[in-house]
């Protein structure tokens, strides 16, 4: 049977990418599901019903925003209330902006630092009472490479990211004697369809083959030149939550293609 039989996840940004992958994980391992984020009501409702059919659970979608706190609660308090549990919180939304210092937009810095940082905060914060209670949690949040290095131009997700880590530690000492863990999971380039929607464009702007594109522009930095899949991210966050986990917290797992062993 499922390692997570029975158990809620709570995992924010869901609706896609390396989000929607961590939920699908979680559900073949018997968790039932609270899939937040954003995204075309159809598009969602696709995605959260073929979580239930596919894996014989029962999934939810909050459009909380990850900006607010007050929506943050609320999310938490929907894990509790209609599933029961959050007994595993996954920190995954996030946004990025790409911009030089000195013009680097305000509301933008707020933003990430809002939605890749303090979202976490607050959903943790929101969470803990009720995995103490139960004695047994996992609080898991995607990273990045950037939370280890710096690429210039991305200051906010830089900072955000590498704040992550830090208040991972903090928790994962406060939590030690819990059972409950802390844990980062620190992604290089993933292959999303995101990522993929951008080949085309460059291809044609720096006139460049397709190869070229993926090895010279989007995986300069990562030595294996290949992608991460959502999966390969999934299944290590999958392994946190298992018993033989339980003496791993306050880590930081890169998953990243070599890029920051340079
Ligand atoms: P994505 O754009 O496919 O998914 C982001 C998710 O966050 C979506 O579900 C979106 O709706 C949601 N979201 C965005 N703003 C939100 C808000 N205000 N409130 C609630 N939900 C919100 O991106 P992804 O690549 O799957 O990224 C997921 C996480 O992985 C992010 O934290 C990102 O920084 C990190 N990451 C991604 C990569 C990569 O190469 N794709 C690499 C390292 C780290």
């Amino acid at each position: 049977m499922g390692i997570l039989k029975g158990k809620v996840a709570v995992v924010t940004g869901s609706t896609s990418g390396i989000g929607l992958a961590y939920a699908r994980a979680f559900a073949g391992a018997g968790a039932n599901i609270v899939l937040n984020g954003m995204g075309a009501p159809a598009d969602v409702e696709k995605e959260r019903s073929a979580i239930e059919s596919d894996f014989g659970v029962k999934a939810v979608h909050s459009p909380a925003d990850m900006a607010k706190p007050n929506e943050i609660a609320e999310l938490i308090a929907l894990g509790e209330t209609t599933l029961g549990s959050v007994d595993v919180l996954v920190n995954n939304a996030g946004v990025q902006h790409v911009s030089q210092i000195e013009e680097f937009p305000v509301d933008k810095w707020d933003a990430i630092i809002a939605i890749n940082l303090s979202s976490a905060f607050h959903a943790i914060r929101a969470a803990v009472p009720g995995m103490k209670r139960r004695g047994w949690g996992r609080i898991i949040t995607t990273a990045s490479a950037h939370s280890l290095v710096a690429s210039p131009f991305k200051s906010a997700y830089v900072a955000a990211k590498h704040g992550i880590v830090g208040l991972t530690k903090t928790v994962a000492l406060e939590l030690a004697r819990s059972k409950i863990t802390c844990n980062c999971i620190s992604p290089g380039y993933v292959w999303t369809p995101l990522v993929e929607k951008q080949i085309p464009n460059t291809m044609k702007a720096r006139n460049m083959r397709r190869d070229q594109v993926i090895n010279d522009v989007l995986l300069a930095a990562q030595p294996t030149k290949e992608f991460v899949t959502v999966e390969q991210v999934a299944s290590l966050a999958l392994f946190l939550c298992s018993q033989d986990a339980a003496q791993i917290t306050g880590s930081n797992f890169s998953v990243d293609g070599g890029w920051t062993a340079q």
